[in-house]
């Protein structure tokens, strides 16, 4: 990696490894949706080739990520669970991880099950390798060609204002008396801001206007992808579809601490944004 881009991109996509440390590489493991990580005090610690390789695991599917900082990092899949080590979902290790290694985690998770989902081919049934040439990923049908690329379900999420309030909803999913800001999936050929303006009203009957992006964050569950905004309320009466959504309402900056969970997500950062607005 030119030095230049160390602080300005952290983390460097690559086929293949960039710094060739190979026992000192980073393996991003995972049994099911569980990345084997080794606790420590200061947090989760992503286990490095020198150690895996004296485990002897067997492992399917891996790939090179790409760099951070200058540690090559590789996501797998293994069926054992080698005593010593923890199994922990992506949250629970986002709790145990700073937000870069939580994103890096992420994109092992993502490839890894790319690899994994896509070892034949949906249109003559033989078998799937990954591109070589180039450095996008693709897998490609070693009998007719038809490629495939890494597919996202983009989701938007947005902090809806009225003066000094903000809207939040109970979905029917969340535990007792958690609240968040609406969120909900792009429908194909839906622009991101028709996709605002319908969810909003469907889940709570608000109409709304200026519409600002605000930022986006993967989110390997399975695998979506959050885009942020913040909007005002143009008009309508609070009415919950009763679905999804089981209650909702305006809450003001003492009403809310208490109200929603936090956690590495976008809908944090857009709570703590109007709380600290
Ligand atoms: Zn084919």
């Amino acid at each position: 990696m030119k030095d230049f881009m160390k602080d300005y991109v952290p983390f460097k996509p690559s086929k293949e490894p960039i710094y060739q440390n190979r026992d000192g590489d980073m393996l991003y493991l995972f049994n099911g949706d569980r990345l084997m990580v080794r606790e420590a005090e200061t947090g989760y610690e992503i286990p490095k080739r020198d150690e895996i390789k004296k485990l002897g695991l067997e492992i399917h599917y891996d790939q090179c990520l790409g760099a951070f900082g200058e540690v090559d990092c590789f996501g797998g899949i293994i069926e054992d669970e080698p005593l010593g080590y923890s199994f922990v979902d992506l949250r629970t290790y986002s709790f145990g991880a700073s937000y870069d290694e939580f994103l890096i985690s992420s994109k092992a998770f993502l490839l890894s099950e790319f690899v994994r989902t896509n070892q034949r081919c949906g249109i003559c049934g033989f078998p799937m390798t990954m591109k070589e040439e180039d450095n996008d990923r693709a897998m490609i049908c070693t009998n007719c060609g038809h490629m495939v690329w890494p597919k996202t379900s983009p989701a938007i999420i947005v902090a809806v204002t009225k003066k000094d309030k903000l809207l939040l909803a109970h979905n029917k999913m969340f535990a007792n008396g958690m609240y968040s800001v609406v969120a909900g999936f792009v429908e194909m050929g839906e622009t991101l801001e028709d996709c605002i303006r319908r969810e909003v009203l469907e889940e709570t009957g608000i109409k709304v206007h200026n519409i600002k992006y605000f930022g986006s964050q993967p989110w390997a569950f399975p695998n979506s992808y959050m885009m942020g905004f913040t909007a005002e309320y143009l008009e309508g009466e609070i009415k919950v579809d009763n679905e999804e959504i089981v209650d909702a309402n305006w809450y003001s900056k003492d009403e809310i601490p208490g109200l929603y969970r936090e956690s590495v997500s976008i809908s944090t950062r857009l709570i703590e944004w109007f709380l600290e607005a």
